[in-house]
């Protein structure tokens, strides 16, 4: 069942990337993929963040972005929305 096969060097470059989280309710850790978290961008530091829900209690997380996580996060394919328009 691996159609990804057919396509060599391409999959290799296109392989999901993952992101490891914890949560803070159920102090699991896990790692999601760039579909499962979603990145908010607000005009200052504070309402930057990035959330989730963890995959084991199902509680919405959400966790402070600095400018690192935030780069990491886009360059990964995360979603992101901007709150704050600063242009
Ligand atoms: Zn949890």
């Amino acid at each position: 069942m691996r159609e990804m096969s057919a396509m060599h060097g391409f999959a290799a470059s296109m392989a999901p990337v993952l992101f490891k989280a914890a949560c803070p309710d159920c102090r699991s850790r896990f790692e999601l993929s760039a579909s499962s978290l979603r990145l908010a961008i607000g005009a200052s530091r504070r309402t930057t963040f990035y959330s989730f829900t963890c995959p084991e209690c199902g509680s919405s997380v959400r966790k402070p972005a600095g400018e690192r996580i935030v780069e990491l996060l886009t360059g990964g394919g995360v979603r992101t929305l901007r709150l704050h328009t600063t242009v």
